[in-house]
């Protein structure tokens, strides 16, 4: 299969099965933002609680907060995003694309490249020479382009019933102010009620360090995890959920000994990584991918992202870094809050006194949860050719996600919808959600097509209920990666079902 077309099929599927439904479609869509439709709300919360599992529930060493979107605005300027939570936005001259300038496909400075007018394949051929960015347009190739800007991420809006427009007309009237001296009064208007929706979640685990760590007493090393909603104001979104500008992150905030970073780093990076190899089906599609010494933030003194073998080539998945005491420096500094931990049990390294006050270092695996979607339907997606009884060629599509991971752990099929099998099948699909599992039970179309839909969507069984059902109590439980079926009696059936949807 063409890698590329494989994206316009798990687009299609999402659509069709109702997995991902692009935002206000009625209204023409907002390009920036999904919608998740039935099954695909079930497969994002089933990562979600994959990972809480992992992070929270399998472990005495982190605990969980659920912050608010929105925080004081000072927390951002604090943390450095007001000023530097920027990516350099560039115009295209030729075809008027708007791009990120760190993000465009590189090219040697000076060189002569060819190109499209308006970027229209149809358009005049042009020559042009490659200027200092060292980069030409993603789109049309062109090296005219206008200078970069910095253009910040965060999106802005203001908290309470004021109007900042009316405030600036009201301090602006009669006043002669030119363009740059407008620009920042208006900045200050807005400044009185401005707030930010987070861009990561990152932030509230170490504003609200000292309240988790003084009600939990939660001892070094230990840390806090969230997930939930973040935004950025994407220059390009791109890839379909890949990158949106509202999307979901799991984070965690592993609080450590200054000097343990080195050994926690790799502990995190091997934990993540299985993580995702005991979801996925192709492990080699998963890579960690160390940053070098250019790439890193100018508070961390290491990181690796896992990354992902997408249709378009690696990208990233998960950031894993070394924050250093950054963060709870910063914020402690600004509010004058003690974000520090004592440890009772150790000499102070420069006094050798007893008992060592420091402030943790901090190890942080960010990963976003609706990317991890994405890399989850392309690890699953399966085309299996065969060709039936006529010599005609036909295709099976599969998603053959992890039975924990499915939207529906089996659909209870009764072959016709008569002599008390629709009865059954509800009874049996009562058992199986009793056992807490999302089942569905399904009398539409043939048992082919029924088969056909439960594979495409990633149900992992199908549980047919037949005349000797109602005989002998036994149904046939089909798999769907094998498509091998089995004669089991009911409670058999429900057990195997039951097991194979345990997480690993
Ligand atoms: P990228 O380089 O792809 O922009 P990033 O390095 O800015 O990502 P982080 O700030 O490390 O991303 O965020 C942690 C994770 O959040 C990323 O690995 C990714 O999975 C997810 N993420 C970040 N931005 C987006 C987005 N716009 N849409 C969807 N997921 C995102």
């Amino acid at each position: 299969m063409n890698e590329l077309d494989l994206m316009t099929k798990i687009v299609s599927l999402c659509k069709r099965r109702g997995f991902v439904f692009q935002s206000s479609e009625i209204y023409g869509g907002l390009k920036s933002a999904y919608d998740y439709g039935p099954l695909g709300v079930e497969l994002k919360r089933n990562i979600a609680a994959a990972w809480w599992r992992s992070m929270v529930y399998e472990r005495d060493d982190i605990v969980g907060i659920d912050a608010s979107i929105i925080m004081h605005p000072k927390v951002w300027e604090t943390s450095g995003h007001v000023a530097g939570f920027s990516d350099p936005l560039v115009d295209c001259l030729n075809c008027k694309e708007r791009f990120r300038g760190d993000k465009a496909p590189r090219a040697e400075v000076g060189s002569e490249v060819v190109f499209h007018e308006g970027g229209k394949s149809s358009g005049k051929k042009l020559k042009g020479n490659v200027g200092a960015c060292g980069y030409v347009c993603p789109v049309c190739s062109s090296p005219n382009l206008s200078d970069e800007r910095q253009f910040n991420g965060m999106f802005r809006t203001t908290l309470g019933p004021v109007d900042p427009l009316a405030e600036f007309f009201k301090e602006i009237k009669e006043k002669n102010l030119d363009e740059r001296e407008m620009r920042a009064k208006y900045e200050e208007c807005l400044k009185r009620s401005l707030v930010y929706l987070r861009p990561e979640t990152a932030q509230a685990m170490f504003v609200q360090f000292l309240n988790v760590q003084q009600t939990t007493s939660m001892k070094v090393p230990f840390g806090i995890a969230q997930q939930g909603k973040s935004f950025r104001n994407e220059i390009v979104v791109e890839h379909f959920i890949f990158r949106s500008c509202e999307f979901e992150q799991m984070e965690m905030e592993f609080f450590i000994e200054p000097g343990t970073q080195d050994q926690w780093l790799k502990y995190w990076t091997d934990e993540r990584m299985s993580w995702y190899k005991k979801y996925a089906n192709s492990g080699e599609s998963f890579r960690l991918r160390q940053h070098d010494k250019t790439e890193l933030a100018h508070y961390s003194d290491d990181c690796y992202d896992v990354e992902y073998l997408y249709p378009w080539g690696w990208g990233e998945l998960e950031g894993i870094a070394s924050r250093t005491d950054y963060d709870l420096k910063r914020h402690g500094a600004a509010t004058g809050s003690k974000l520090s931990y004592f440890d009772q049990n150790k000499a102070d390294p420069e006094t050798g006194k007893p008992g060592w006050r420091y402030v943790p270092y901090v190890i942080e695996p960010a990963a976003g949860l609706t990317r991890t979607v994405l890399a989850m339907l392309l690890d699953a997606y399966c085309e299996e050719k065969s060709v039936d009884a006529n010599g005609q060629e036909k295709v099976r599509v599969l998603l053959k996600l992890h039975p924990a991971l499915a939207p529906s752990k089996a659909a209870v099929l009764p072959l016709v919808k008569k002599d008390g099998q629709p009865e059954k099948a509800e009874a049996i699909a009562k058992e199986l959600r009793r056992a807490g599992l999302n089942v569905a039970c399904d009398d539409a179309q043939s048992i082919g097509k029924r088969y056909a839909k439960h594979d495409e969507v990633g149900t992992p069984f199908c549980i047919t209920v037949d005349t000797q059902t109602l005989e002998d109590q036994t149904v046939t439980l089909r798999d769907r990666d094998t498509a091998q079926q089995e004669r089991l009696t009911i409670p058999a059936a429900v057990a195997k079902v039951v097991e194979a949807c345990r997480h690993p």
